[in-house]
């Protein structure tokens, strides 16, 4: 089997543009509204060093009690449990929020391995960027722009090393 990656992370960070972006498809919708991608998505990466499946989610709210926002955190935690690698999707120009440390804990727990990715980074200092998601705990953030694709090769490598 081909290892799966699983786009986590709060909505409209950019998960289904980097899917996008992995898949080389339109496939998955995204848009400026928050939690447009309800369902888990499925696709076969592309341009890595071996094949990979990528899965996007909807955003991922621990905290979330009812309607579509737990029906998308059931999604996600099914995605979690079928993960070789978690890519956990923050995003660089809002920064560093509560539901973020949330889901960091939630992701810590699984003990799979598990990538920061400071997304919607083009045009800043990584090293700045990089610096604010360190107490996340989550190791060395991987800083990429997912819609110009900066960082994005660097990132699949990475996640894909041990197999
Ligand atoms: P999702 O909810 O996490 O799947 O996020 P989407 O992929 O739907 O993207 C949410 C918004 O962020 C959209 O308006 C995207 O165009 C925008 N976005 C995604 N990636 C980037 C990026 O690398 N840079 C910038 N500036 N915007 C991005
Ligand atoms: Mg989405």
């Amino acid at each position: 089997m081909d290892p799966t990656l699983v786009l986590v992370g709060r909505p409209n960070v950019g998960k289904s543009t980097l899917f996008n972006r992995l898949t080389r498809s339109r496939d998955a919708l995204v848009a400026d509204m928050p939690g447009l991608t309800r369902d888990r998505h499925y696709g076969h990466g592309r341009g890595g060093p071996r094949p990979f499946l990528v899965v996007d989610t909807g955003g991922f709210e621990p905290q979330a009690k009812e309607g579509i926002v737990q029906e998308m955190a059931r999604q996600a935690e099914a995605a979690i449990a079928e993960a070789d690698v978690l890519l956990f999707i923050v995003d660089g120009r809002t920064g560093l929020t509560p539901q973020d440390k949330a889901i960091a804990d939630r992701l810590r727990r699984t003990g799979r391995p598990l990538h920061l990715v400071v997304n919607k980074a083009e045009g800043m200092n990584r090293s700045i960027v990089a610096a604010e998601f360190h107490e996340l705990g989550c190791g060395d953030p991987l800083v990429i722009s997912a819609a110009h694709g900066d960082g994005v090769r660097e990132l699949v490598e990475l996640a894909l090393e041990p197999f």
